[in-house]
Parts: structure tokens; sequence; C-alpha cells
């Protein structure tokens, strides 16, 4: 595998500047402005950082890279402003990031991985070979990236992208230790969502983090052996286990979960599975105002035979939750001309 040349200074975590930084800047209040440059400011070269001294931007210049990607295409959904970007990593390989406007939030959804091991087969992404982790650094610039492209705060972040958060827990926290900083990226913690199939000590360990981000379970299925169809890899997590699990994060963090269900006409859109789920939903004890459903219409790709679920299926399903009192909701598709949408990310950009 390419190596870097320099370090990406994004890599070093806030907590280690100091000592990873001694030999270039010896004063600690020098540190504290570089962090700033970094994580507040977001300048995009060394020759930005203004309130330092020559030589000092000279020294970093010549021991770190501020930017590791190499190059961004960018794709602009003309249906509702979703925005895509892919990046060209150091070692030429691509990563999926997507800017989601909306009047009350700008989030953006992020990649924690290049391809993905999970494999679930409605997934693109799924469909990439897994290559490798990306670095804290990779994660947390495709948020100052975009950031900066767009010239306003980003509000929200969706670990959502390509990859399974869960499967890189030391980069995907350590980034989120950034995010949620208020010397940092400065994100609310409730704006931060991590979403996962299910990894049972991974959302324990982020539950006891304590972060007070909130996390989503991609479910997409009422009984294990429909699960292990859609989701091959599925680490061997009994649904009613995870449900638990999603009970634990809920009672520790007092944050939100959200049960993510993508609807697939035939497969798991029946009123028997939304009767099912409610069950399931109730034996788990997470039926209440801090669970909500987002359901998730299929989107369709010629990757596999999968078909899009008739619009009566879907409101049909979303009524049966509803009248089991569960909080219940339709994501509307994002960014489908851009092949941006849940599921899509990872086949139409190189
Ligand atoms: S849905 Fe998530 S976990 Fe599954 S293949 Fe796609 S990126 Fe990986």
């Amino acid at each position: 595998m390419k190596q870097l040349k320099k370090a990406f200074i994004l890599d070093v975590e806030p907590k280690q500047l100091y000592s990873v930084l001694k030999p270039l800047v010896c004063e600690e209040y020098r540190i504290k402005q570089i962090a700033e440059w970094l994580y507040v400011k977001k300048a995009d070269s060394f020759e930005k950082f203004s309130n330092l001294p020559k030589d000092i931007r000279g020294n970093l210049e010549s021991s770190f890279y501020l930017r590791s990607f190499q190059n961004v295409i960018k794709k602009e959904s003309v249906l509702d402003g979703t925005v895509r970007y892919t990046f060209k990593t150091y070692d030429s390989h691509y990563v999926y990031a997507v800017y989601l406007p909306s009047e009350s939030a700008k989030s953006v959804c992020i990649s924690t991985q290049i391809g993905c091991p999970v494999s679930c087969n409605f997934c693109s992404s799924g469909k990439i070979k897994f290559l490798r982790n990306l670095s804290r650094g990779e994660i947390l610039e495709q948020i100052i990236h975009i950031e900066n492209d767009i010239k306003e705060r980003i509000s929200g972040v969706l670990f959502m992208g390509m990859g399974e958060p869960f499967l890189n827990y030391t980069n995907l926290t350590s980034a989120i230790e950034s995010i949620i900083s208020k010397k940092e990226l400065n994100i609310g913690k409730r704006h931060i969502t991590v979403s996962s199939v299910g990894i049972i000590p991974a959302i324990k360990n982020l539950a006891n983090a304590m972060y007070g981000v909130r996390f989503a379970l991609s479910l997409h299925a009422t009984d294990d052996k429909q699960r292990k169809k859609i989701i091959p890899n599925n680490f061997d997590a009994k649904i009613s286990d995870l449900l638990q699990a999603c009970r634990y994060y809920l009672k520790k963090t007092n944050s939100r979960i959200t049960v993510e269900y993508i609807l697939i006409k035939g497969f798991n859109d029946t009123s028997s599975d939304a009767h099912r789920l409610a069950r399931l939903m109730r034996t788990a004890d997470l039926i209440g105002p801090a669970v909500q459903v987002n359901l998730i219409p299929y989107n369709r790709s010629d990757k596999n035979d999968y078909e899009t679920p008739e619009q009566i299926a879907v409101l049909n399903f979303k009524k049966i939750l509803k009248l089991n009192g569960i909080t219940v909701n339709i994501r509307e598709a994002k960014g489908l001309d851009i092949g941006a949408a849940c599921g899509q990310l990872g086949y139409c950009a190189k």
C-alpha cells in the first residue's frame, strides 16, 4: 500500500499535538494557535496560519500534509440541492460524502472505510471491495472540506456513508471527539448519528463512552433468516439481541435511537413484517418518543433485482407501526439523480 511521505496533521489527535509538535514549536500557546487553525478556522494551507512566525509555518509545511485528498469531484442534484463529493485518497482510491441541505439543518453523510466488508446486498458500497479503514484525519477532512466549500457551518453529521463505522471503532471515536469538542468542530452531539448494522459489543462500548451521540440500527428485516439474506455478514447477531443492545444504549445515554428499515417490494414490506417489527420493538421495550423507525423505500439499482415497494405498501407499513404506538417516518430519498441516495453511494462517481 502506498504510504504518505509526510504525516497527515489531522491524524494527530489534538491531545497529542503538543508532544508531536514540540520539536518544531516550543511554546504551548503556539500549539493552541495551530489547533485553532486546523479545527476552528479550518485553513487549507499552512501559509494561512497568519499569527505564526514564518519559520514555524515552514517547519509545519516540511513535516506535515494539511490535506490528504488529492482530488475532489462534485455533483449537485437538480432535484433537491444534495451534493455528492467524491474524494480521491492519497493511495488513489475513492470515498464519498454527501451534503444534505434543508431548511432546518446543513448535514453531511460521511464514510469511514474504503469499500465495505459487510456487503449488504441492497447497497452499492457493499459491492466495492473493502480496502482499508479511513484514518481519523480522512474522516474529519470530509466534513472540513464540505464546510469550506459551502462556506457555511455544518450542523449535523451522519456516519451513514461507505463502510461499517464500528469496524473502524478507534478512528470513528477519535473523529467523534473532535466533532463534538467545543474547541474543535463544535457540532452538537445530538446532531451526530452513528449508523451500523449492529456489532453488539461496539454498540455497548459507544454507549459506555458517553459521547451522547445518536445511534441508528440498520435492521431491515423482522426475522433472523430474512436478515441473513439481506445482510450476509451480519456478525451472527440476533435481532432480539440487537434490539436489547439498542435498549441498553438508550438507557445509558438518554439519547435517541433510530431503527432504519429499508422496504423492499415482496421481501420485507408486508403487513406481517410490520406487525412482527412492532412486536419485536415492544418486547425490547423500544416503544416511545425516544425511538423512531425510519422507513426507507428501496432506491432501485442495476446491481441487484430488488424493487422499490408500492406506495400503498409503504403507507400500510407506516400505519401498522403507528397504530402500535411507534414513532415512524418515511425517509425521503435525496440526491437520486446523482447516485447519492441511501444505498446508492459507490457506483457512479469515477
Ligand atoms: S449498508 Fe452500510 S454496512 Fe451495509 S454494505 Fe452498505 S455501507 Fe456497508
